[in-house]
This record gives structure tokens, C-alpha cells and sequence, in this order.
């Protein structure tokens, strides 16, 4: 049987459930990280899912935590310095972008 959030029966892990994540979200502009549990998202079509492995935090994060941006909405997840594996492709999303391949990402 497969594991499943909420599934009864199922071995029960220290830390994360099957199906969620970590993550380092701000509350609010101006509010401190506090590491909560996300569901993990699927990927939509002409995407993929990447499971980050190492994260910076560079000046714009530090941007978005102090609510320095305009237009952001919160809570907010900070953090696009990422590196990770692919471990789920969304429709239309060529085997090139397979699983295991590890993209590094960056835009500000
Ligand atoms: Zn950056």
C-alpha cells in the first residue's frame, strides 16, 4: 500500500510526513522565518519539480522578508537560489528535463 498523508497504519517518520515539505516562510513584512509544513505541490503542465537540496539567501530574499517589494503577498516562501534534483515532470515536459537532473536556478 502506498504511504499517504493522513494514511492509518502507515510507519510514522520522525519529522516530515509523506507528502509535505519543509519550509522557511514570513509570516508578514518585517516578520522573522518560522519553518512550517507545506503540502508538496505537483507540477503543472510545461513544468517540473525540483527537490531542493541547498538554498541560498541573497539580497533580495532579504528584500522580500523585510516587505521592500511591492505587491507581495504573504505569507511567502523566500528563497530562488535553489539546487536540487528533479523528481516530477508536469505535462508536456520533455525527457530532457528528466528526473534526477539537477537545474540551478537564480533571478535576482
Ligand atoms: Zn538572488
Amino acid at each position: 500500500m502506498p504511504f499517504r498523508k493522513g494514511a492509518e497504519g502507515c510507519m510514522a517518520t520522525k519529522s516530515v510526513s509523506v507528502g509535505m515539505m519543509k519550509a522557511a516562510q514570513v509570516g508578514k513584512a518585517g516578520g522573522d522565518f518560522e519553518l512550517v509544513e507545506r503540502d508538496i505541490p505537483e507540477p503543472g503542465p510545461g513544468q517540473v519539480r525540483v527537490k531542493v537540496e541547498v538554498c541560498g539567501i541573497c539580497h533580495s530574499d532579504v528584500m522580500v522578508k523585510d516587505g521592500l517589494w511591492p505587491g507581495l503577498q504573504y505569507p511567502r516562501v523566500p528563497g530562488h537560489e535553489v539546487a536540487g534534483r528533479v523528481d516530477a515532470l508536469g505535462e508536456g515536459v520533455s525527457a530532457y528535463m528528466g528526473f534526477g537532473r539537477r537545474p540551478a536556478g537564480g533571478r535576482g
